[in-house]
């Protein structure tokens, strides 16, 4: 039996943004959320099974903050790594951003992936993406930005945009980020 799992969690399939290369920008994708009893006992049932870390991922979690809260006191109750991927859309002032960041602080959250793109910057403004970046260093909480890249010329822009001090990833466009080996332990 493997003894280091690691899963992405989809609690809903909606997000507020439609990124071109993503299956919850579709607009025949059925927009759904689990019931929120019913994922925190699969999340119970996750370290019964041995899964150490659980990536809260696509659609948009943060759509259901005070879901995700819920979940991720859970999956601290049962030590596993939790990790959130968001697009940042929260993000719009530095007080209000604190306020979020620090609640899943709180709650447990072990890493925030941002995501960065040409696709998600069409919709969510990049000062967000830096808002979100400047609190979690400010509030101790690990974090990256991930720039979903598909490595075109198209990308040069935003290649070129960097942030003093805040750790960058560059991803292939995927929808259901995983938590690389690393990062659970
Ligand atoms: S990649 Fe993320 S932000 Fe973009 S549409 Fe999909 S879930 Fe939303």
């Amino acid at each position: 039996m493997n003894s280091f799992r690691k899963i992405a969690f989809g609690y809903s399939t909606q997000c507020n943004i439609k990124c071109g290369h993503c299956v919850a920008a579709d607009d025949d994708q059925k927009k759904a959320k689990m019931d929120l009893a019913r994922a925190r006992a699969i999340v119970s049932e996750m370290a019964s099974a041995h899964v150490k870390g659980i990536s809260f991922t696509a659609g948009e979690p943060l759509l259901f903050l005070n879901d995700i809260v819920e979940l991720l006191e859970v999956c601290k109750k049962n030590g596993i790594y939790s990790r959130v991927v968001t697009n940042g859309f929260w993000a719009e002032t530095p007080r209000c951003t604190d306020d979020i960041v620090s609640e899943l602080k709180t709650a447990g959250l072990a890493q925030l992936r941002i995501s960065y793109s040409r696709w998600h910057q069409k919709h969510v403004d990049r000062e967000n993406i830096v808002s979100a970046a400047q609190s979690s260093k400010k509030l101790g909480l690990d974090y990256f930005i991930s720039f979903v890249t598909d490595f075109s010329k198209q990308d040069a822009p935003h290649e070129q945009y960097h942030i003093p001090g805040v750790p960058v990833i560059s991803t292939a466009p995927r929808c259901l980020p995983i938590i690389p080996p690393t990062d659970a332990t």
